[in-house]
């Protein structure tokens, strides 16, 4: 069999999950890992594997079958995506909901340009949790679909608190509220405000001297982020916060409440419960970079998504083996 060549493009979390999941699939292959940041040298996990500076990236054209896009959603992937598609098959894991549409035009344009293929917004939400969202709804189409996310750090919310006059450090976790969950799978199809679906806990390092009550006030009230919650803050030490925060856990649910028939209730559910969000992610697009080259030689080219994807073209199994053993 031929392996997939693969790069990564961006080397902070992602980036190293990527790494990390390509070792697990035997026919693609980790040529190169391309980071705005020196030195160039090899992979602290395979030495066999080249850090290169960006700019090096050119001389990888034709060497590399999909580049897979780390980068973070806020600002690198709106110009990076469009930019290294004009060159290589990508992958990226664009994350910000209500500019997908935007994002897909813009790395549509290009790829259909240059005859590349793009999936943008792989991983779980968005990703694996859209498909269900979609199959869902497509097989119940009398119903409601609810999305629950956590217990898991939001990176956003985390940052958003860290710039709160005197908090030196903080993590904010997302937890979907239990009973809210229940509601939705006894089939009832509730309307839900925010607050009912998800709670926010927050643990802050103070900065010594600063008011916690104050910091506490600012941050229950933080409009966009805080205000529309029930939000609890726990004032910790530093050392607490590195020997207990640490970890990067995440998940969630899709639950798809619905009827057929003379009012049979069906309740469609997908969860997720993942000890490494970057690492699972990473592993999501790892798979979708198969189902890239795939695309790519049936003549698939311009942007894609997730949900133009076909399960068998993720799979490193043959067809035939997928009929006998997975259907
Ligand atoms: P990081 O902040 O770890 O990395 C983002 C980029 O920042 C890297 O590609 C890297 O680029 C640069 N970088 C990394 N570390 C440093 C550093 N110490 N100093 C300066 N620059 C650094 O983000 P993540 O890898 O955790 O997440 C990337 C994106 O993945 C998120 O923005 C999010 O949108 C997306 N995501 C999507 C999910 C989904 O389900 N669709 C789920 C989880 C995340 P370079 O090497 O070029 O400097």
């Amino acid at each position: 069999m031929v392996n997939i060549r693969v790069g990564i493009i961006g080397y902070g979390n992602l980036g190293r999950g990527v790494e990390i999941a390509l070792q697990a699939q035997a026919d693609m292959e980790l040529v190169a890992i391309f980071s705005r940041r020196g030195p160039a040298g090899v992979s602290p996990v395979d030495a066999e594997v080249k850090v290169e500076y960006l700019d090096a990236i050119s001389a990888y054209q034709g060497r590399i079958d999909v580049m897979i896009l780390c980068g973070g959603s806020a600002t690198d992937l709106p110009e990076q995506t469009p930019a290294f598609a004009k060159y290589f098959n990508v992958v990226d894991s664009f994350d910000n909901h209500s500019q997908i549409p935007a994002h897909y035009s813009k790395v549509d344009e290009v790829a259909q340009a240059a005859g590349t293929t793009a999936v943008i917004s792989g991983g779980w939400d968005p990703g694996l949790f859209s498909l269900q969202r979609v199959l869902a709804e497509a097989v119940l189409p009398k119903g409601a679909t609810y999305t629950f996310w956590g217990k898991g750090i939001s990176q956003g919310h985390s940052d958003a608190v860290r710039r709160v006059e005197g908090v030196k450090d903080a993590i904010q976790y997302t937890i979907p509220i239990e009973e809210a969950m229940d509601r939705v799978r006894s089939g009832s199809q509730p309307e839900l405000a925010t607050a009912e679906k998800h709670l926010r806990e927050v643990y802050v390092v103070a900065e010594a001297g600063a008011d916690q009550a104050k910091i506490e006030e600012t941050i229950v009230n933080m409009p966009g982020y805080f205000a529309d919650y029930h939000t609890t803050v726990h004032f910790i030490d530093e050392a607490t916060l590195q020997a207990e925060h640490q970890a990067m856990p995440h998940g969630g649910f899709v639950i798809r409440s619905g009827e057929t028939g003379a009012g049979h209730q069906h309740v469609y559910e997908f969860s997720l419960a993942l000890d490494s969000n970057p690492e699972f992610t990473a592993s999501a697009l790892v798979a979708i970079a198969r189902a890239n080259v795939r695309m790519h030689a049936m003549g698939l080219t311009g942007a894609k998504t997730i949900l133009d994807i076909a399960p068998a073209w993720l799979s490193h199994k043959d067809p035939a083996d997928l009929r006998r053993e997975d259907l």
